[in-house]
């Protein structure tokens, strides 16, 4: 039987924009989920912000709960739905609106993929900075509403630092078009910033402004062997200021987790030896294409000499460069090779890194259902990932892996989530990130933004 508020909807969107029944259960509510199938009382597929608009009235006045549907490649829950939810995904919203050479800005719809984005504007000789392993299906709209970071965060800042203009509309429907191309407004509060990172629990995004640079002429590559965390650091501070503002990428990758990544079944062979306890996947990026090749290498040979790393290996052809990126970005290798996979993403001062996580994996390890624990992250953000695969998926197991993960990060003033955010999975958790200020503060917005609780209801915060 369909509901009032399908009854509505039906009469402000076509046929082929509105999902009930079998094609709802066709759908899912993650891209790693897709056997599984989609609860919801319908799904809308909005073409543009109007439309987005009419769907949020209607849902405000029905007070009917709805979940926004990106690309689905949240790392947190947070395109889980319950039954009497209402999906609106924005894949139709899918336009690239305006490009401005001029500005160096690109104006879209939030449905676009992103590296649909990267590969638009790099014909154009400019660049999209944003990069991660979910490109080719998270949506600018996600990315927003989750600051996405990923591998360039070192050189270029997160989602927030790129986007320059935001549309979103309230949950009552209101239209807030912030849209502008302008790099400087201090013309009261940036109320865009109230969008990006809140998880869809503020507003819809509908459309973006994104912020392009010239695109570098020059990318070199390379995959160093360490042995000790204390190289690692050493390391970062010698290439960053020896490659002059061009340190693009530094990831670190555990020993066991450059092993999962390149051995069968991986399809990536390993760069290096399998001999070193840590590998950094580094990239710069520039305008001199001889001279920065040269010096990247010059600067690995001193470092070798100097006893600061092991061992290295520079990519010297394109396809070289995309062996190396998809030994790191290709985490589906991983993730494959666990059972009850359990993720994380916190955030802690770079200098405790080494013997927070020595200590983190030696406890994880000792628990008998946990067969296995990859570390990798972006180290230069002081941000690292682990994914954990166990023999149980009980909750007092996943509670009591949670708590050997986190158990460090409040005295160190770090987070339990460093770009990934909170969604269902991690809600227990962010007072260890937040004091109850913050929370009381972000609790007000949320009932004052959207009073009926109606976007994204349960996620990131309760009210
Ligand atoms: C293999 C892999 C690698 C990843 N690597 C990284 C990484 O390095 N760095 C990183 O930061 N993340 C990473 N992620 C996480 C994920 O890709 C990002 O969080 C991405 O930004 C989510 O975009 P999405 O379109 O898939 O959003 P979804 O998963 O669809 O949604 C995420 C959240 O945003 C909300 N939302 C979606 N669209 C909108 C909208 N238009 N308006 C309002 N709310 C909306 C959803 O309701 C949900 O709360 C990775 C994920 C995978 C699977």
């Amino acid at each position: 039987m369909k509901t009032s508020v399908v009854e509505a909807l039906e009469k402000v969107l076509a046929p082929n924009q509105i999902l009930v029944n079998e094609a709802v259960s066709e759908r899912s509510h993650h891209i790693w989920h897709m056997d599984k199938p989609l609860e919801a009382v319908a799904v809308v597929l909005p073409k543009n912000t109007e439309e987005v608009a009419e769907i949020l009235k209607i849902c405000h006045a029905h007070n009917q709960a709805v979940v926004v549907h990106g690309g689905m490649t949240n790392m947190v829950g947070s395109t889980e739905t319950q039954r009497e939810e209402l999906v609106i995904s924005m894949e139709k919203m899918n336009q690239m609106e305006e490009f401005d050479e001029v500005s160096r800005t690109i104006t879209v719809q939030a449905g676009v993929i992103l590296q649909d984005i990267q590969e638009m504007v790099r014909e154009k000789n400019l660049l999209f900075p944003l990069n991660f392993g979910a490109k080719g299906s998270a949506q600018i709209g996600g990315v927003i509403s989750t600051n996405a970071g990923g591998m360039r965060v070192v050189k270029y800042g997160m989602t927030r630092h790129l986007v320059l203009g935001v549309e979103a509309v309230l949950a009552d429907g209101t239209i807030i078009n912030s849209l502008k191309k302008i790099i400087k407004d201090n013309s009261g509060f940036d109320l865009k910033q109230l969008f990006i990172g809140s998880e869809g629990t503020l507003g819809l995004v509908t459309r973006a402004v994104l912020k392009l640079l010239e695109a570098p002429t020059s990318r070199n590559t390379a995959f160093i062997g360490l042995e000790s965390y204390e190289q690692v650091i050493a390391l970062l501070k010698y290439v960053d200021a020896g490659l002059g503002g061009n340190l693009s990428c530094f990831e670190l990758i555990w020993n066991n987790t450059f092993r999962g990544m390149t051995s069968p079944p991986a399809q990536v062979k390993p760069p290096l030896p399998y001999d070193y306890s840590y590998y950094v996947l580094l990239e710069s990026l520039g305008n001199q294409p001889e001279a920065d090749r040269q010096l990247l290498e010059q600067l690995l040979v001193d470092a070798q000499e100097q006893g600061m790393i092991e061992d290295a290996t520079m990519a010297f052809t394109d396809s070289d460069l995309n062996w190396f990126f998809k030994i790191r970005e290709d985490v589906d290798v991983l993730v494959n090779r666990c059972r009850n996979d359990q993720h994380f993403d916190i955030s802690l001062p770079i200098a405790s890194i080494g013997d927070t996580l020595n200590k983190t994996l030696a406890r994880l390890k000792a628990l008998p259902e946990v067969e296995e624990v990859f570390a990798f992250g972006h180290v230069a953000d002081g941000n690292i990932h682990l994914i954990v695969g166990k023999s149980e998926e009980t909750p007092e197991l996943i509670k009591a892996i949670n708590q050997i993960v986190y158990a460090p990060l409040q005295a160190l003033g770090g987070s339990v989530s460093a770009e990934h955010g909170i969604g269902v999975h991690k809600k227990p958790y962010l007072a260890l990130s937040r004091t109850s200020a913050e929370i009381e503060l972000m609790q007000l917005l949320k009932k004052s933004m959207d009073p009926k609780g109606i976007l994204n209801r349960g996620k990131v915060i309760d009210v």
